[in-house]
Parts: C-alpha cells; sequence; structure tokens
C-alpha cells in the first residue's frame, strides 16, 4: 500500500512538472517552422506571448506548432494572415480550433474559395476580432516588443494576391526582422519609399525564395545578417530560384533554409542573437 502511494505521488509530481514546466527562456524566439512549401513563423515572446505569422498549407500545424507551445500556455494572442493564398492560411483552421486565439490582422482582401471561406467562418464561429491594420500603425506585443505595418494594400482587389501581403517590422529593444509575406519587387519599391528605417539582422526572404522578389534595393535597405528561405522540398515553383539565392548572398547575408535544416529558430535577448535547430 505505502509502495503505491509513494508511486501515485512520483507519478503526479511529475506530471505537475510537465504542466508547469514554461518552454520559455525568456528569450524573444523566432520559431521557423518547416512546413514544407509555404509560410508559418512563431513568434514567442521572453513573458510567454504567442505570435503566429501565416500557417502552412497543412492542418499539421497544430501538432508542429505544439512542440515550441507549453500545455499550460495554450493560447494564440495574435494571428497575422499576410495574404490569402493557401500555403499561407491553410494551417490556421486547426489553430484557431485547439487554440484560445485572441484576435487576427489580416489584409483586407479575401477569395471566394471553400478552403477560405470556411476559414472565415470559423474565425467567426470562433468570435476572434478580425483587424484590417493601416500602414504605420504600431502593435505592441510585450515589454519592449512590438511590430509596426509597413505594407498594407490599398485597394480592395489586387491583379496578384501576393502583392496584398500585409508586411511587418519586429522590433525586440535593438533587434529587428523583416517579414514581407511574398510581396514581388515592385511592392518592395513601395515598402522602401513608405518607411525610413528597415535595416534588421533578420529578413525572412519575401515568396519562398522567388526571384521575382527579394531585389538588390531592399536588400540592400534591410542589410540582413541571416535571411530564411520558407520553401518545400522539390516543390513545383523551383523555389528558391538562384538568381534571388545570389542577391541575398551578395548583400552579405547567410542564408538558412527551412528545407534543409527543418525547424530553424532565432534566439535573441533584444541585442545579439543565436540560432537553434528543433526538429
Ligand atoms: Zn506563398
Amino acid at each position: 500500500m505505502t509502495k503505491k502511494i509513494i508511486f501515485a505521488i512520483i507519478i503526479i509530481l511529475i506530471l505537475s512538472f510537465y504542466y508547469f514546466y514554461e518552454k520559455n527562456d525568456k528569450l524573444l524566439n523566432l520559431v521557423f517552422i518547416d512546413v514544407g512549401q509555404g509560410d508559418a513563423i512563431l513568434i514567442k515572446s521572453a513573458n510567454g506571448k504567442n505570435i503566429l505569422i501565416d500557417g502552412g498549407p497543412d492542418s499539421d500545424l497544430v501538432e508542429k506548432i505544439s512542440k515550441f507551445i507549453a500545455y499550460r500556455n495554450n493560447k494564440i494572442d495574435l494571428i497575422i494572415i499576410t495574404h490569402p493564398h493557401r500555403d499561407h492560411y491553410y494551417g490556421l483552421i486547426s489553430v484557431i480550433k485547439k487554440y484560445k486565439t485572441q484576435k487576427i490582422i489580416y489584409s483586407g482582401i479575401d477569395i471566394n474559395l471553400a478552403d477560405y471561406n470556411y476559414m472565415k467562418k470559423i474565425i467567426n464561429d470562433y468570435n476572434l476580432e478580425l483587424i484590417k491594420p493601416k500602414l504605420g500603425d504600431e502593435y505592441k506585443i510585450d515589454e519592449d516588443l512590438y511590430f509596426q505595418i509597413t505594407y498594407m494594400p490599398k485597394t480592395k482587389t489586387v491583379e496578384n494576391l501576393n502583392d496584398a501581403s500585409v508586411s511587418i517590422k519586429l522590433t525586440y529593444k535593438n533587434f529587428h526582422a523583416i517579414f514581407n509575406g511574398d510581396s514581388s519587387c515592385e511592392i518592395e519599391n513601395i515598402i522602401l519609399k513608405d518607411n525610413t528605417n528597415l535595416k534588421s539582422k533578420i529578413f525572412k526572404a519575401s515568396h519562398h525564395g522567388s526571384k521575382y522578389s527579394n531585389c538588390d534595393n531592399l536588400l540592400n535597405a534591410i542589410k540582413p545578417e541571416i535571411t530564411i528561405i520558407q520553401s518545400g522540398v522539390d516543390n513545383k515553383f523551383d523555389h528558391p530560384h538562384q538568381e534571388a539565392v545570389d542577391r541575398i548572398k551578395k548583400s552579405g547575408s547567410k542564408i538558412l533554409r527551412n528545407d534543409e535544416l527543418g525547424n530553424i529558430i532565432i534566439k535573441s535577448n533584444g541585442e545579439n542573437y543565436e540560432i537553434e535547430y528543433k526538429n
């Protein structure tokens, strides 16, 4: 009997350790999740706020992000859907169903496709706040951590949905990162006109490393140290294109690819950063 009680106590102690243990190192974590051909970036603040930029093309995102979110911290504070292409939003449906989500920022541009309409229905069913921000808007996430909207489409429709991508500059103390979704070089030039300081250590390559994005002008303004390319192995678009890879290297940036490295994590204290890989 006594042995059984001791055994039970040990089990309870182990379970409560896992329950209360926060996977939190008190650093900003940018987790570039390997979702194949698509974008998904989980931003974890030093104090446990979770932000998700895009959700990749598959519903298994929910399992993939669970490795990085403590069981007790079962919520997403904010989701940014850069634009309504499946490789950016589809995985979000399962995430919204599992994680208590607060609000969603999006481009304001919708498409009339079954999967997309279903996601909008889920957003509505779960009573999530849906925000269409304006250029220059600033959102505070946590202490010393905020982001600024660096691009928003000004029209209700666009010729190329990639060019509807909501773009942001993330700032944590003296550490910055740029995320422009799938914007083309044409939009990059507008971003350059509308924003004065884009210099950032981290750049999420636009449009999975397409040659029609990631142009010299933007790279010269960001001067990234690390550029992360989110593209799938043997994808049908041949992303990343060699021309873009060459331009990024010429700008002095190192390239890290999800298709070669799996999940890529950049950890920062607001000054310096380190890189980790976890699959
Ligand atoms: Zn895409």
